[in-house]
């Protein structure tokens, strides 16, 4: 079997523990044994910049953390139908970062959850299961949270297995979609028809559930307006809104702690995870008291763990370290910095059709020919080998797996930016 770190030995055996459904990054991927903020450590003590890890929202193995989980382990660990301090500080800190009228916290443990349960909480509200989705997202793999997941990336025949109580609207894109540039404002009117035609059938939705930011379409922004007018009508039927701003919410946009605001909308209920636990298994749904009362009349929730004074702990901390060492300021100024740095970038490699996304979110986008707009899939799929060879973590996302997902720990540095950019501009000036 040769010795534990042999990658080639290791991968044997993960693949006979593992299903295949259980994917891996790259072909022969590297044994990581350690992280430290930003970047990622192999067994052979070789060194990658981390551009990926959006669930490492303050960096790998930050030592506060690290030491308060290790205190909090040491004195109690039980779950939420205990009474503790940590449980009642988290969930106001969290109601804090919200407007009103959301000032009701569930804590879980993952986004998958927290979409479950806000579908569910769609469902009490209405009294209908019918939901609303976007196309090319992803919420989950629960089932509920998978219902609504239609990325046909993750699942190719993901729009026609969806179960019929789930609608779509096209992914509302201004710059691949039907309707492009100053017409991209015909997505909302035609989502407001479609609602209006749903409701006339009987299938009113009780939820509409998107990202704010479509994150896993590549840091693709919505239309302006688009949520406003999406959100008016779901209501005018009776439904409810759902912001998941698991991945990119808590102040990874820069500009926004959350990306509801970069619309202009206040949700009914917001989904969070990934970033509130720094990788620890961490998910919340904050609702307004009115539609959490609405589901004590029919529902039922424990957590054996959401909550916990350990979980409970590690959100204080993440929310103190984002604080103190002003993480969202450095979104903003390190991640305006390269997404200005990506498209100088793009002047001289038409390869980058666009740089989608704001602060930590960013999303270049490869494309056979910017006027077709073709997306360059296996061009995106080699870049990112070659940036793992030249040690640089990156990897595709969205439907046509063209776009890369830039999404590093908060606390990137303006030199890990220029090592981002030198590495990209070596791998498009040398080939792949
Ligand atoms: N919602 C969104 C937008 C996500 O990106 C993800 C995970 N990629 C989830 C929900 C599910 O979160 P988890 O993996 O923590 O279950």
């Amino acid at each position: 079997a040769g010795p534990a770190s042999d990658p080639a030995s290791l991968l044997a055996r993960r693949d006979a523990v593992f299903a295949d459904v259980q994917e891996h990054y790259f072909a022969e991927p590297p044994v990581m044994v350690r992280g430290w903020r930003e970047h990622l450590v192999d067994a052979d003590g070789r060194v990658y910049l981390d551009t990926l890890n959006n669930v490492t929202s303050i960096g790998h193995a930050h030592p506060r953390l690290v030491e308060a989980i290790t205190r909090q382990w040491s004195l109690l660990n039980t779950n939420s139908r205990f009474h503790y301090p940590a449980v009642v500080e988290f969930s106001e800190r969290l109601a804090a970062l919200l407007p009103e009228p959301l000032d009701t916290v569930f804590l879980v443990n993952s986004g998958s959850e927290a979409v479950d349960l806000a579908l569910r909480l769609g469902q009490a509200w209405s009294g209908r299961t019918d939901v609303l989705a976007l196309q090319e997202a992803y919420h989950g793999w629960t089932y509920l949270s998978d219902a609504v997941s239609t990325s046909v990336a993750d699942n190719p025949a993901a729009l026609e297995t969806r179960p019929d109580w789930v609608h779509t609207l096209p992914a509302p894109n201004a710059l691949r979609g039907r309707h492009r540039g100053p017409d991209a404002g015909r997505y909302a009117k035609e989502a407001v028809a479609e609602i209006d035609r749903l409701a006339g059938g009987g299938a009113a939705p009780g939820a509409f559930i998107a990202e704010t930011l479509f994150g896993n379409g590549g840091g693709v922004a919505l239309p302006d307006g688009y949520l406003e007018a999406v959100y008016a009508a779901v209501r005018a039927h009776g439904g409810i809104a759902i912001a998941d701003e698991v991945q990119v919410g808590y102040g990874r946009l820069g500009e926004w702690f959350w990306g509801f605001e970069q619309q202009g909308v206040v949700p009914d209920v917001v989904t969070v995870a990934k970033a509130m636990g720094n990788g620890h298994p961490l998910g919340a749904v904050i609702t307004t008291r009115e539609i959490a009362e609405r589901y004590r009349a029919g529902g039922y929730f424990f957590s054996s763990a959401g909550g916990s004074p350990v979980s409970s702990v590690v959100g204080l901390t993440v929310l103190d370290v984002i604080r103190d060492e002003q993480l969202q300021e450095n979104a903003h100024d390190v991640g305006g910095y390269l997404k200005e740095r990506l498209e100088a970038l793009g002047h001289r490699h038409p390869i980058i059709g666009a740089v989608h996304g704001w602060g930590f979110y960013l999303g270049p986008e490869l494309v056979r020919d910017p006027a077709t707009w073709e997306p360059a899939t296996a061009e995106t799929a080699a870049v990112c080998a070659r940036l793992r060879d030249l040690g640089v973590i990156a990897q595709p996302t969205g439907d046509h797996q063209n776009i890369l997902k830039i999404k590093p720990p908060m606390c990137f540095s303006r030199e890990s930016a220029d090592a981002l950019v030198a590495a990209l501009d070596r791998v498009l000036t040398t080939g792949w």
